[in-house]
């Protein structure tokens, strides 16, 4: 099947600035991509990495598969792809199958039901105190995610923890996620104070990425849930036996993460890289699916973060059109 590939760059700005240990995120900046066959259907996807080296690399994919390309020729690329280029274009392909083939119904996802990232600008009490009280009558979900060592941060974490665990009521998990900054050390300093504490749901990438050896072994102490060490070593995918943070957004052909999660026994926890409406249809679809798996938890799609406006519509010829 002859397809041409058009794109669209965007660019929309976080309600607030994003600070983790490796560096902070403000202004998000991708690609729009819609794929149309010859008799004029559309398929539609999103590049939208969170690393500006992964735009190159993406753009510099598009540039030499041109943009008349066929079905056949994308699939063949698809697997040596960057992840945020695979994406996008098996989202295109999934839309064009879905003409054909088994429909895929999109499903929608309620983003209170989503784990409440903490604002990393501020101290997280206030914040924890407000979304405790109003978690109530807002039906949202009882998760706290806060991501800790960033580099602007200028009060003492282990002494904001104690805090947190004085005032998180029993019903509520807490997620902590280092973003690969912490040294070996370090981890096991806080998993001391952590280890008992059934508050805990894990600790998210406590270790640099590369560390592999390091977090095998704290996963024999504590739940460990690995992020970015998926991403750089995607074989850890299949040989990592306890919760993985995968971002569709980054982590290739969308279709196959769907086969993924509706394996028995997933421990697939879906997250956001900050997505327009158009990569937000997959990212509610894999959370929609991934809740009603046999490990249910609350995914990590950082409500409140990303703006409002027609960017972020549902419909993904709106969005096309809005930029
Ligand atoms: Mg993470």
């Amino acid at each position: 099947m002859k397809l041409i590939i058009n794109i669209k760059p965007f660019s929309f700005q976080l309600t607030r600035k994003l600070i983790t240990s490796q560096g902070s995120i403000h202004n998000k900046v991708g690609l729009l991509l819609q794929i149309k066959d010859s008799d004029g259907n559309c398929g539609w996807g999103e590049v939208s990495p969170l690393a500006k080296k992964e735009l190159q690399k993406s753009i510099e994919s598009l540039d030499f598969i041109g943009r008349k390309t066929t079905k056949d020729s994308i699939e063949d690329y698809l697997c040596e792809l960057p992840g945020a280029l695979a994406f996008g274009l098996g989202a295109c392909l999934a839309d064009l199958e879905n003409l054909s083939k088994s429909k895929l119904d999109f499903e929608g996802f309620d983003i209170a039901k989503s784990a409440y990232l903490l604002p990393t600008d501020i101290d997280p009490l206030e914040s924890i105190i407000k979304y405790v009280d109003g978690s109530n009558d807002k039906k949202s979900s009882c998760t706290i995610k806060w991501k800790v060592s960033h580099q602007e941060n200028n009060f003492k974490e282990e002494k904001t923890l104690q805090k947190i665990l004085d005032i998180l009521p029993n019903n509520f998990k807490l997620r902590i996620d280092p973003n690969g900054g912490w040294s070996r050390q370090k981890a096991q300093e806080w998993i001391n104070e952590l280890k008992n504490e059934p508050r805990l749901e894990w600790i998210e990438q406590p270790l640099p990425s590369k560390d592999i050896e390091g977090l095998f072994s704290l996963a024999n102490h504590i739940p460990i849930a690995l992020d970015e060490s998926l991403v750089e070593f995607p074989y850890l995918r299949k040989t990592w036996k306890s919760w993985q943070i995968r971002r569709p957004a980054l982590d290739g052909d969308p279709r196959l993460l769907l086969k993924e999660i509706e394996q028995e026994g997933s421990q697939t926890v879906i997250s956001t890289a900050f997505e327009t409406g158009i990569g937000r249809r997959w990212i509610n679809h894999l959370a929609a699916k991934q809740v009603k798996g046999g490990n249910p938890c609350a995914p990590g799609l950082a409500p409140g973060w990303c703006p409002k406006g027609p960017l972020f519509n549902k419909n993904p010829k709106l969005v096309w059109e809005a930029v």
